[in-house]
């Protein structure tokens, strides 16, 4: 049965060296990535450390991408594309490069081995939630828009 391209958001984060060319470069080997197509792309936002606080402020996005990869393929890709640019993960929440998380793929929900989907955290991360609701506010996880979940509190 054909199916057409599956719509998915990538955020994307770094604190470490220039924060705007690394989320540039990110998004631009996504893009260029055979399967994956750029739809949208938010404002890079700067946002203080979250769960390990003594280290640089953050610069994330989000991006909407058409993509005929299955999900594990793009984790794959955004996982390559991490080391491609010189990540080495190190402590958990520590400072990193570049970080791209697959925040949803269509409406799957998926629960597996390294790869959760929507993302787990999203809900309760405004880093996440701010750009992600500029380019897709009426996006739905977990029953509820990226709007409401950005206005919750
Ligand atoms: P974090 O993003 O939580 O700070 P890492 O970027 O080091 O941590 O990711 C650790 C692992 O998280 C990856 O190796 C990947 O297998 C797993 N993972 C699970 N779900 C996802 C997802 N939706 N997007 C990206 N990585 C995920
Ligand atoms: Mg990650």
């Amino acid at each position: 049965m054909p199916t057409g391209p599956v719509r998915a958001h990538v955020g994307l984060g770094g604190n470490i060296g220039d924060r705007k060319a690394n989320l540039e470069t990110a998004i631009s080997r996504l893009g260029e990535t055979p399967g994956i197509t750029l739809v949208a792309r938010s404002s890079f936002i700067g946002t203080e450390p979250w769960g390990k606080t003594d280290q640089e402020w953050f610069l994330n996005a989000a991006i909407a991408v058409d993509t005929t990869l299955s999900a594990r393929q793009l984790l794959e890709t955004c996982l390559a594309v991490e080391t491609a640019m010189g990540r080495v993960r190190e402590e958990k929440w520590g400072p990193r490069i570049i970080d791209l998380d697959i925040l949803t793929y269509g409406d799957a929900l998926i629960d597996e081995e390294g790869l959760q989907v929507p993302h787990p955290y999203i809900a309760e991360r405004e880093f996440v939630l701010e750009p992600l609701a500029e380019i897709a506010p009426d996006l739905m996880i977990g029953g509820k828009t990226v709007r409401e979940l950005l206005n919750k509190d």
